[in-house]
């Protein structure tokens, strides 16, 4: 058998971490074995899907050394390597398994949907729901099928019984059928669900195993069962150990910074970055801590992922990258490197237009721009003070900021400054002041540029890492406080 592993990211945000580490693993199981590594975007979820993201991942993911055979980019016989293009092929799988009997249209509308959950719920059944609850009776499905009334199409699961699947780390996984909803395969603008794509996908595309995150475990019974409809053989399934924040909870951007771009601008190696990502959950056989992506791939054996879940801890990832920086670069070398880093036209031409009218010689223009080439920034509490803000309004101004911009998407600075603005309205502070802490923890002065224009141009996770490192030295919210600020924010 010829291994094919895939990494299939969806193009809704910034390159995450958890992408890269899942990325690596498929692409040492199968570089270990002579075998192929294909790159698929699953951009099925075409409101959240944007272009821009997917470049970025792409760009991340090559950035770090994570190489494909075949993808959207580099092309492969098995495309295309975009789900949005591959559209027409879902459909008429999704119309064999009607026809078959192994699906069905559901032209329940959103609220008989919540009207069932909810019926459900105070009968104590399950909430996934199987065909037998979701069903119509049979005249009022005829007189929307002739009405042509919108629908979606589900699979038909088993009504009792267990379903058993292999994952090559955890052995047997059991999973009750009463547990798994009659999936939505395509939506009713004829969109594919992840589901139904990632199946059709994995077996147009040959891929024979597939590592992915073991928040995908529950969604495996489902796959089986589609493999079994329509007669294919499943690809081996390896459900990877989640990253988690060093206080165990999941990797989320919430508490730590997630995104590629983030560890990329504060000056990690891609080195050190990739060989921290394989140290999550695997060893080398000799137990050795810098290794590079050869080395990994050489020695690659799957069977010594650990599945405790691997802590991703910025202070570790440090002390490797400044192994790679002080032992793998030679003085010309780390020049060379550096200069990349700070000066590439890219990140320049982002700044200098902001600064140009304000300097009148070039020793001028370090003071103001520093803050872009730092990580988190040396402040205390005196850079806070300000006429007429308490510390404890600023505080405040940085913890309801942080909860504003840790749900926003959107990094274009008028889409913060609408943002922002809305916020100090809804607070009844003026702008000027309003902006102020935020200034400070994101750029150390208010002598500078715009704030709007620096937080999109360091990114979300810097902006966001920068405003909690302000909020810890000023001191977070205690847990009282916490609750009546809560309250307080979404009042609104
Ligand atoms: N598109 C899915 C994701 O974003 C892929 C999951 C899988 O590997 O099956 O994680």
């Amino acid at each position: 058998m010829t291994v094919r592993t895939r990494i299939a990211p969806s193009p809704t945000g910034d390159p995450h971490v958890g992408t890269a580490y899942i990325a690596l693993f498929n692409l040492a199981f199968a570089r270990q074995v002579g075998g192929k590594f294909i790159l698929r975007i699953e951009d099925t979820d075409q409101s959240r899907s944007t272009k821009e993201s997917e470049k970025t991942i792409l760009d991340s993911l090559r950035w770090l050394g994570l190489d494909w055979d075949e993808g959207p980019d580099v092309g492969g016989d098995y495309g295309p390597y975009r789900q949005s293009e591959r559209r027409d092929i879902y459909a008429k799988y999704a119309q064999q398994l009607l026809d078959d009997g192994h699906a069905f249209r559901c032209y329940l509308t959103s609220e008989e949907l919540d009207a069932i959950r909810s019926q459900r719920r105070e009968q104590g059944l399950p909430a996934a729901m199987h065909q037998s609850a979701l069903a119509l009776d049979q005249a009022e499905q005829e007189k929307r099928e002739l009405a042509g009334a919108p629908f979606v199409v589900r699979m038909k699961i088993p009504s009792e019984g267990t379903c058993v699947f292999e994952d090559m780390l955890r052995g047997k996984i059991e999973i009750d059928w009463s547990m798994v909803d009659a999936q939505i395969l395509l939506k009713s603008d004829g969109m594919p669900t992840y589901h139904l794509a990632n199946v059709v996908d994995d077996h147009l595309m040959k891929i024979s195993h597939v590592l992915r995150g073991e928040e995908w475990i529950n969604s495996a019974p489902k796959h089986q069962l589609l493999y079994k409809y329509f007669n294919w053989e499943m690809p081996i399934l390896c459900h990877m150990p989640l990253l988690r924040n060093p206080d165990k909870s999941k990797l989320s951007k919430r508490k730590n910074p997630t995104s590629i771009l983030y560890y990329k601008r504060m000056g990690y190696l891609p080195e050190g970055l990739l060989n921290y990502l394989a140290r999550m959950g695997w060893s080398m056989p000799d137990e050795r801590e810098k290794f590079s992506r050869e080395e990994m791939f050489a020695n690659f054996d799957i069977k010594r992922v650990s599945l405790g879940g691997p802590i991703f801890d910025q202070t570790k990832l440090s002390w490797l990258n400044g192994l790679w920086i002080r032992e793998n670069l030679t003085t010309v070398e780390f020049a060379n490197e550096y200069q990349k880093w700070a000066l590439n036209p890219e990140y320049l031409m982002q700044i200098i237009p902001l600064i140009q009218q304000r300097v009148e010689k070039f020793s001028d223009v370090a003071p103001l721009t520093n803050f872009f080439l730092s990580g988190m920034l040396d402040i205390d509490e005196e850079n806070f003070s300000h006429k007429s803000l308490t510390i404890e309004d600023i505080r405040k101004t940085l913890q309801f900021a942080v909860w504003r911009l840790d749900t926003h998407n959107q990094w274009d600075k008028e889409s913060l400054y609408n943002l922002l603005k809305s916020l100090a309205d809804a607070m009844d502070l003026k702008i000027r002041d309003f902006l102020f802490p935020l200034f400070i923890a994101v750029a150390g002065t208010n002598q500078t540029v715009s704030i709007m224009d620096s937080m999109s141009i360091l990114g979300p996770d810097m902006t966001r890492a920068r405003l909690r490192h302000a909020l810890n030295i000023l001191g977070s919210a205690s847990k009282k406080e916490a609750k009546r600020w809560e309250k307080e924010f979404k009042s609104l």
